[in-house]
């Protein structure tokens, strides 16, 4: 008798999370922008985040937590979850931030051409939210011969599949 009620509330208990999780799976992939004002980004993210996803900072080269992570696993913006990378895509640049070579697909990521610090460059987006994750170049591995050059602080590491 225990076990079955034991087992009745643990299926109860797990539905609302299931929904949930699946309400926001959809959103990961629908068009829906998230627009905030900059008050509401600096309470949402924290300091560190804000200057980096908002104001366009970049984390100083081998600090970030996520540069040598060899774990398997997938990148999400940490402004708004949306997945940006996975483990497959990640290599070793030397370059002192993370590095990967292809996004999860070419919706997730907006270009634009940058020309702060005297230096022409191509940085990339969260197609979501806007948030500012690091830039590309072409020097890259095969097979695009990209590098996507991506703060930690703009990440957020789930592990698992990749
Ligand atoms: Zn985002």
């Amino acid at each position: 008798m225990y076990m079955i009620v034991t087992v009745k509330f643990f299926f109860l208990m797990q539905k609302p999370y299931v929904i949930a999780d699946w309400r926001c799976k959809e959103r990961y992939m629908g068009g829906d922008k998230i627009i905030l004002t900059d008050v509401e980004w600096l309470e949402r993210l924290g300091p560190e985040r804000y200057e980096i996803l908002r104001k366009k900072g970049t984390e100083r080269a081998f600090t970030g937590n996520l540069n040598f992570n060899k774990e398997k696993g997938r990148y999400l913006c940490a402004g708004c979850g949306q997945e940006l990378f996975t483990s497959k895509t990640k290599f070793d640049s030397g370059s002192g931030w993370p590095s990967f070579f292809k996004p999860v697909n070419d919706r997730v990521i907006d270009e634009h051409g940058d020309t702060s610090y005297g230096m022409v460059r191509t940085e990339v987006v969260c197609s979501r939210c806007g948030g500012h994750l690091g830039h590309v170049f072409s020097d890259g591995p095969e097979p695009t011969g990209l590098r996507y050059c991506i703060n930690s602080v703009s990440l957020e590491f789930e592990k698992g599949d990749e």
